[in-house]
């Protein structure tokens, strides 16, 4: 332990630090990326437009797209935490199927072939159009040509 921070005088100056930072202006070194990637925000069936900021390799921050049709440089709270949620000890890195009220990991053949017999079997009982989908920006795209 270094003589500062046993004397109760550490600032944890590197930890804290400030930059100023070209896209988010003053604000935590932390946070200011080495390079923007665009991306598309998983949280939901919306299909936001995103830049992941990464420095170091990691994932430290998030943008929206400006020219992306659906959402026009704009995220909401979740996609703004997006960033968070990459390196997470406990996020799902496989599908995971519920038996006997326990999730259990499964392969993606198998879930995708469960989720496709549930779809199935929810339109063989209530008709072909109890489900609907959210069009993709491709979709959106291929309208305006
Ligand atoms: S930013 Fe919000 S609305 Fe857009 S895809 Fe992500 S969760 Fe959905």
């Amino acid at each position: 332990m270094n003589l500062m921070r046993l004397l109760g005088i550490d600032t944890l100056r590197a930890e804290y630090a400030y930059s100023d930072d070209p896209t988010l202006g003053y604000t935590s070194a932390k946070r200011s990326a080495d390079r923007w990637v665009k991306t598309t925000c998983g949280y939901c069936s919306v299909g936001c437009g995103m830049e992941l900021g990464v420095k170091d390799g990691r994932a430290v921050a998030v943008r929206g797209q400006e020219d992306h049709p659906v959402n026009l440089g704009k995220l909401c709270p979740k996609g703004l935490s997006e960033h968070h949620i990459i390196g997470a000890s406990n996020r799902a890195l496989h599908p995971l199927l519920r038996r006997d009220g326990k999730l259990q990991p499964v392969s993606w053949d198998e879930a995708l072939g469960t989720m496709a017999a549930k779809f199935r079997a929810v339109q063989g009982e209530h008709g072909n159009n109890a489900l609907g989908i959210v069009r993709r920006q491709l979709d959106l795209l291929a309208d305006d040509n």
